[in-house]
């Protein structure tokens, strides 16, 4: 209608998106599917093979504009010359790269053995960072799974794959712990899952506000381990004893 704001067209031609930065053509992609792009969510099924390569250099174009801002003399600092480039490589292919990359493969294997006892996986080295700050924040967890005879079980050094997947994208540690629980259940599916986590905050630490309270524990309690007060306390007492 005359004089109405025209919606943006929704389709885009392959070459239109050709011409778009990398970013603006996975924001399309994701805005298309409705799939919400938090800083703690996963976008690996709308990026295309080798644009994760584009997306980095793009990155890295543009921390070089934040350097500037900066007024830091990228050109003539040799300590800086390619931190740009570093810092977008640190980003895209390590401390965030559970947003771009898919979930590792874990093979499941169907519960022959009937086990139905308590287990616990940990400690699990964490390392992430805040969505806050994007500071780091190094920690570890430690995982209770209950399973039944319908479980599927999963190799021990899978949970710490699973769990690094998870914790390398800008997170806060509540949600961290909720994500991987829902991981965790909907793969293993157990009779219960408890999930603590204790972590360094390090915003704490580098802005100096509150040193003395940069530690954070949390936990998740699945199933059977909200229902049944002594295999909550099982769990406890034997994490304690690893602490
Ligand atoms: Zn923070």
């Amino acid at each position: 209608m005359r004089g109405e704001p025209q919606p943006t067209p929704k389709f885009r031609t392959d070459e239109d998106l050709a011409r778009l930065a990398p970013s603006e053509r996975i924001r399309y992609r994701l805005a298309d599917a409705n799939c919400r792009y938090h800083a703690n969510d996963n976008i690996a099924a709308h990026i295309a093979d080798g644009e994760l390569g584009e997306l980095q250099a793009e990155v890295e174009t543009k921390m070089q504009e934040v350097l500037r801002s900066l007024v830091i003399d990228t050109e003539s600092d040799h300590n800086t010359n390619d931190t740009a480039k570093r810092v977008a490589k640190m980003f895209l292919t390590e401390v965030f790269r559970g947003r771009y990359v898919h979930m590792p493969s874990v093979t499941e294997f169907p519960n022959i053995e009937r086990l139905n006892e308590l287990m616990i996986v940990g400690l699990v080295k964490v390392r992430s960072a805040c969505s806050h700050h994007l500071c780091p924040i190094l920690g570890k967890v430690w995982v209770g799974v209950l399973p039944n005879v319908q479980s599927n079980l999963i190799g021990l050094s899978k949970y710490a794959r699973i769990v690094e997947w998870i914790m390398s994208r800008p997170q806060i540690q509540e949600e961290a712990v909720t994500m991987l629980a829902n991981e965790l259940e909907r793969r293993v599916k157990p009779d219960g899952l408890a999930i603590v986590m204790e972590a360094d905050h390090f915003c704490m630490h580098w802005r100096g506000v509150k040193d003395d309270e940069s530690m954070m524990t949390n936990s998740v309690m699945r199933g059977e381990f909200l229902s049944n007060p002594s295999l909550r306390s099982e769990f406890m007492s034997l994490l304690n004893r690893k602490l």
